[in-house]
């Protein structure tokens, strides 16, 4: 005991208290055997002091101060009562070695970080991990699910998890494909007057031409989610392909008691009746239309908007007429018929009527 203490004193540098404590010894057996005692009591009693830490251990929402000899994570712990279960962490982390668990010093704190259920979806599968928060990449790491350069990770962000909100991981995968493809060839459309409308004649049938093609595809969870082409060669030119488009109005054949018609165009009008008098065309009528011609029974007034001066027609109850004449109320979809006398007029009235508008030629 005597040479451990002595070795302890030399230690701590005491070399010229410890001449006089060797004479005091060989004086004084008994006094020496005290002080000796007395000194290492001070001595363990400071390294003990030394050692010791305040440490603040916050968990659970509760701060605890907690005083304790050494600095490892386990015992400021224990000393603040409270216990880890498995996948619970501490900052700093807590390791199984316990030598290297001195990482507390006076002053320092603790933070426990309680571990939660966190959902993970990813590759088909959902599974559910025991983890403390972090943020999705954190706990995807710890759950072993690597995330590729493109994929995506829901929610991406930088902060914690919240719990009970899954972590969602897509795949992305991108794809770049190279392909021959037709390219439609130009078309130049002729009008053609002498072609019936509607009717489509190929004068050069033109061909497709190719071209190479590179379009990224961009597959989300294995489904194509976009595509877009990023590259684009011609390896041969297409030929134009011409087509006359006919113009000319179709004509269809009309047979009535008055002899037969060919017609372009038939319409529904609202017609009215009118004579040359000076009641139907006022004071200053001379019974001469807007065209020159004569007033009478066949010349009818119409909106030249709508239907040009000199247009013929087939009129059903009225018979053969000509767009001769215009009245200020004759406007849009109106017809005014011309009768020889007044009393025709007035016993024809209003009513709709089918108007043919014939192909003369
Ligand atoms: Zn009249």
């Amino acid at each position: 005991m005597r040479l451990e203490h002595l070795h302890l004193l030399r230690q701590i540098r005491v070399e010229a208290p410890l001449q006089n404590l060797v004479a005091f010894i060989k004086k004084n057996k008994k006094a020496a055997v005290s002080a000796a005692g007395l000194l290492m009591l001070v001595i363990g009693c400071s390294v003990y002091l030394l050692g010791l830490v305040d440490v603040t251990v916050v968990a659970d929402g509760v701060v605890t101060e907690v005083r304790y000899w050494g600095g490892s994570v386990p015992k400021a712990l224990a000393a603040a009562g409270v216990t880890l279960v498995p996948f619970d962490e501490t900052i700093p982390a807590a390791d199984s070695d316990s030598n290297a668990n001195i990482k507390l010093r006076d002053g320092s704190v603790l933070q426990v970080l309680r571990a939660v259920e966190m959902t993970i979806a990813a590759d088909g599968t959902t599974q559910t991990i025991q983890t403390v928060p972090g943020t999705a990449r954190t706990i995807l790491a710890k759950a072993g699910i690597t995330i590729g350069e493109y994929d995506r990770v829901l929610p991406d962000n930088d902060q914690p998890v919240p719990a009970g909100t899954p972590i969602r991981v897509v795949r992305v995968e991108i794809k770049e494909v190279t392909a021959q493809v037709a390219v439609s060839p130009p078309v130049e459309e002729r009008p053609d007057p002498e072609l019936e409308r509607g009717k489509v004649q190929v004068l050069e049938p033109g061909k497709a031409g190719v071209k190479e093609q590179t379009v990224r595809q961009v597959f989300e969870d294995g489904k194509l989610k976009t595509k877009e082409v990023i590259a684009e060669r011609i390896m041969e030119q297409p030929r134009q392909r011409v087509v006359k488009i006919g113009t000319k109005p179709p004509v269809y054949t009309l047979t009535t008691s008055r002899g037969t018609f060919r017609y372009s165009q038939v319409a529904t009008m609202s017609a009215s009746a009118y004579c040359p008098c000076k009641i139907c065309c006022g004071p200053k009528a001379n019974g001469i239309t807007k065209s020159g011609k004569k007033a009478g029974y066949g010349v009818v007034a119409v909106d030249p908007k709508v239907i040009p001066l000199g247009t013929q027609f087939y009129i059903e109850g009225y018979g053969p007429a000509v767009a001769a004449d215009i009245g200020s109320a004759i406007k849009g979809n109106r017809i005014d018929l011309c009768f020889e006398t007044h009393q025709e007029a007035l016993n024809f009235g209003r009513r709709k009527i089918q108007v043919y508008i014939l192909v003369v030629n």
